[in-house]
């Protein structure tokens, strides 16, 4: 009867559990393989829009026709932006490229985080003063952190840097830092447009932007938050977004103090 084909239970346990792990495994490479052709098609495209726009430019001056010096100046002050905003995003993809491949490559010392912070605010006056935004720095104790610090001082200028570029002019933007006993917590808080609801959970995506025009007119390439949600994870801290439209944002940082390396 049906019964002799049968395979015998224990058998049959090991032969489901085996086709459900081998599913697993399809759909775990499936997803891999799709955003990694989505992220490939993501950066041919970003690579492209300036290299097709200085074309564009060039190719107007190549014309023939003799345009008067000013045109020329013009359209060279317009492909040197757009050189400079390509190298920006090869900057970002390698330094992104660079974290998958090693997030063992840590540089971990004891960093005075608040010496770091005032550095990194110092720096940015200058982009603050020509929105008229006031920068405030706020230490509710000192804090000596174990991080590695070129990483941790691009996480707090890329989120300061969004603080001052999707603000108004004459807002503020304002940075804390406080600590208990295993975390530093490092708050940026600004009075700008703030982020959709929707939008929300996307900004940390590589190349999302809350509105392209607006963010390539100030220069942004999309992959800031990524880079900043990488470095917080290789430092096992986490990242909160609180935002509300037209009134402003916050991003909390949470960062054991202690980086322990994790065994595995
Ligand atoms: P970008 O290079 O475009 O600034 P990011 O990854 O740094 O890329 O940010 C992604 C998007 O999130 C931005 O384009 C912007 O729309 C939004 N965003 C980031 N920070 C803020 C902020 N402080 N206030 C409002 N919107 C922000």
């Amino acid at each position: 009867g049906h019964t002799d084909r049968r395979l015998p239970e224990g058998k049959l346990t090991e032969y489901k559990r085996f086709a459900s792990d081998f599913n697993k495994i399809l759909d775990a490479a499936s997803k891999v393989d799709d955003s990694r052709s989505e992220f490939v098609s993501n950066v041919s495209h970003e690579l492209k829009t300036p290299i097709t726009s200085i074309k564009v430019l060039a190719d107007s001056l190549n014309t023939g026709e003799d345009f008067p010096i000013e045109v020329y100046k013009e359209f060279m002050t317009d492909i040197v932006t757009e050189i400079d905003r390509e190298s920006k995003i090869i900057d970002d993809l390698l330094a992104l490229v660079r974290m998958d491949k090693s997030a063992s490559a840590l540089n971990i010392t004891a960093v005075n985080m608040n010496e770091m912070l005032e550095l990194v605010l110092r720096r940015l006056q200058p982009i603050a003063k020509k929105k008229n935004i006031d920068v405030l720095f706020e230490s509710f104790r000192p804090v000596i952190a174990n991080i590695d610090e070129v990483k941790m001082t691009r996480v707090i200028t890329n989120l300061v840097e969004n603080a001052i570029k999707y603000n108004e002019s004459n807002g503020w933007v304002h940075v804390s830092l406080n600590a208990d006993h295993q975390y530093f917590y490092i708050k940026v808080e600004d009075s700008g447009m703030g982020i959709p609801k929707e939008s929300q959970d996307k900004v940390f995506d590589r190349f999302y932007r809350v509105d392209k025009a607006r963010s390539r007119q100030t220069g942004g390439t999309g992959l800031g938050l990524s880079i900043v949600k990488n470095i917080i994870l290789m430092h096992h801290g986490t990242i909160k977004l609180h935002s509300e439209e037209d009134v402003g944002t916050v991003f909390t940082i949470r960062v054991p103090i202690n980086y322990v390396k994790e065994v595995k």
